[in-house]
């Protein structure tokens, strides 16, 4: 289909683009704090809905709402979701900034403002490809969720609550940084280890079940935890050397022993402590197979202890938010470069920018992985940058937002006229 004038149009009316990034980018939505972004939730719903979008939004949490806007389509042509989050980087109080943040301006070609990388500018530019689409009449027969989710910075599932809300497509497009590039990537979750003594012992005994004689088997929660640690780096080792993905540097599958926890006060044998990891795994893994992994590895050790095996360590892995439960899951997303939509994605870059861009695999994570966990083919496109994602300053070239425009028109009317097979 012949998009020339959409291109023009995009091109000429790239002052209602900044416009809306400068809307989006008022309302202040700092995760953390969170709770913060119903009104701009009500904004997308009210922008859609004259696009001939049906608004389903629902509270995650209490002010942190997630809009789901379906256009119905033609169930013989592919479907189609479109997924950003409208929580930002939190703010440091300390932070220098040049512009006031929530006041996008623009200077020397780019756009500044919190989140205008990661993601209210690429929001603003699905936005408004589709607003333009619309203005020009052009059909778009499949059918096309577009998502607005929330609580991304804080590990907070709302793209898994739209899974859990029975939306699925035969894609999904999600909208956050990538520099440009089309991209999978490895997965997070982090986990508690808890070691827990069934007596609890007073300090003065410490003697006897430390010293040759003492004749007490009793242990220091804290001491034990320790050798887990230890235990750790081995494993952590381990996939160091064995196990890689194209395009990470080797290692990058670290487990890391973020905060420990335990003990009552200096008078008593530590009873009790809890360990939180992060575990990062290749796009080739699931948060699952990581997870047994770990239990396995760290339960043998304790089994070849002769306090620890009869106090073998629990595990609680995950979470749904690192405010409200301290955990958090990211799966990781594998892009199939032969997936048809990838090759329509491919097509419409190089169409809007006169160059190819290419597939790689993300060092950070999104909610893309929740797509691949629900078996909803997906990949990672936008127009932020890792550097800029929550800088000081944060910034974007306009120039790059309304080409992104462009490219997601022409990916959007491309994959949505395709017959599925
Ligand atoms: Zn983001």
């Amino acid at each position: 289909m012949d998009l020339t004038e959409v291109n023009r149009q995009i091109e000429t009316r790239q002052g209602e683009l900044l416009d809306l990034v400068a809307r989006l980018v008022a309302f202040e939505t700092p995760a953390p704090p969170a709770r913060n972004t119903r009104e701009a939730q009500n904004f997308v719903a009210d922008f859609l809905r004259p696009l001939g979008f049906d608004i389903d939004q629902w509270a995650l949490y209490e002010n942190d709402d997630i809009v789901v806007g379906t256009k119905a389509g033609d169930p013989t042509c592919q479907s189609l979701i479109i997924n950003g989050h409208m929580d930002v980087a939190a703010l440091n109080p300390d932070e220098k900034w040049t512009f006031s943040p929530f006041e996008a301006v623009v200077h020397d070609g780019r756009v500044i403002g919190r989140g205008v990388s990661d993601m209210k500018g690429s929001l603003a530019a699905a936005l408004f490809a589709l607003k333009i689409l619309h203005d020009q009449n052009i059909a778009l027969p499949g059918k096309i969720l577009f998502e607005s989710v929330i609580g991304e910075e804080v590990g907070e599932a709302g793209t898994k609550s739209t899974i859990d809300h029975g939306y699925t497509a035969d894609f999904a497009l999600v909208t956050d940084s990538s520099d440009l590039e089309i991209r999978g990537q490895g997965g997070v979750i982090t986990g508690w280890v808890t070691i827990k003594s069934d007596k609890t012992y007073h300090d003065g005994l410490r003697r006897e079940m430390i010293h040759a004689g003492g004749g007490l088997r009793a242990a220091s929660a804290i001491e034990k935890m320790a050798k887990l640690i230890i235990g750790l780096q081995e494993l952590e080792r381990d996939w160091a050397i064995n196990k890689t993905y194209p395009g990470f540097p080797a290692g990058t599958n670290t487990i890391n022993p973020a905060v420990v926890e335990g003990g009552r006060n200096a008078a008593f044998i530590a009873d009790e402590a809890r360990l939180w990891i992060t575990v990062h795994f290749y796009p080739n893994e699931t948060y699952q197979s990581v997870t047994s992994e770990v239990e396995s590895f760290v339960t043998r050790l304790a089994q070849a202890d002769p306090w620890l095996r009869d106090h073998l360590p629990t595990f609680e892995w995950g979470g749904s938010s690192m405010i409200e439960d301290r955990g958090e899951i990211f799966p990781s997303l594998e892009v199939d470069e032969k997936h048809a939509a990838v090759q329509t994605l491919l097509d419409a870059h190089l169409g809007a920018f006169g160059e190819k861009t290419k597939l790689s695999v993300s060092t950070s994570v999104t909610d893309g992985g929740w797509f691949s966990d629900a078996h909803i083919p997906a990949a990672i496109y936008g127009p932020g940058d890792l550097r800029n994602a929550h800088a000081v300053d944060e910034s974007i070239s306009v120039a790059r937002l309304v080409q992104y425009s462009k490219s997601l028109a022409q990916f959007i009317v491309a994959w949505t006229h395709t017959k599925k097979e």
